[in-house]
């Protein structure tokens, strides 16, 4: 299980492929990618059970995006399949999930979300309640849903209507983050999926909501009080 997010000035299909590569050891059964086709508001995604080298045979050679999210599964709920593999996409919401949502049912029955669905994962019923509650603000609608899902989460979703920006929440889960001079903004489950770019990186703090540019990130607790980044630096290479 492993997350990787990238949005900046440079072609994030390697960047996710290479980082999701570099969390492997935390062991997964299924990979995937979501990123903004020509940094358009459209987002693709490709899936599939099985190892990141599978995942990199059906990419696009030739993808130029420079903003997307990529994702190592460890199966909790739903068996390996292609359509339980992350990122989920419903609607404008697309994301990807570490951890358990343990309400999911509840969420089902009162937010009527079964028609969204097309998976058997928690993480899906997740996507489908942000798709639903969404109009328009990606903090608001972040915001809300932190106190509807119980469980353990690190979340990174991408909004049709957003391009070039990725939305970070998470809670257990562990996240961190970094903005680099060169080349933009990183969020990974750890330091080593974007070690190869910076050695400098944050903790993201639980229930902090972070908005990814391909030249910041920006923090602010559930209040919407802005939050600075504490910064923390490693001296080790791979
Ligand atoms: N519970 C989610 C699933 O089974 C996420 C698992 C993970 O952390 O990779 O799809």
């Amino acid at each position: 299980c492993g997350i990787i997010g990238f949005t900046g000035s440079i072609p994030v299909q390697d960047i996710l492929l290479n980082g999701l590569e570099r969390l492997e050891y935390r062991g997964y059964d299924s990979a995937g990618i979501a990123f903004f086709k020509d940094n358009r508001p459209h987002i693709s995604v490709r899936k599939t059970a099985g190892k990141v080298k599978d995942l990199r045979a059906i990419c696009d050679d030739d993808n130029a995006s420079c903003c997307g999210i990529g994702h190592t599964r460890w199966a909790t709920h739903g068996g390996v399949t292609n359509a339980n593999a992350h990122p989920h996409k419903v609607g404008k919401t697309t994301l990807i999930h570490n951890g358990i949502i343990e309400n999911y049912h509840e969420l089902v029955e009162s937010y009527q979300l079964q028609k969204d669905l097309k998976s058997e994962t928690d993480t899906e019923v997740a996507c489908a309640l942000i798709n639903k509650l969404y109009q328009g603000d990606p903090i608001a609608v972040l915001r809300q849903v932190s106190s509807l899902l119980k469980g353990s989460f690190a979340f990174c979703i991408m909004f049709a209507d957003q391009p070039g920006k990725i939305y970070a929440l998470r809670n257990v889960s562990p996240m961190v983050a970094t903005l680099t001079d060169k080349e933009g903004a990183f969020i990974a489950s750890d330091l080593t999926a974007f070690i190869d770019y910076s050695k400098r990186y944050f903790i993201v703090p639980e229930y902090h909501i972070l908005t990814l540019t391909p030249d910041s990130i920006s923090m602010e607790d559930l209040k919407g009080n802005p939050v600075e980044a504490e910064y923390q630096e490693v001296n080790w290479d791979i």
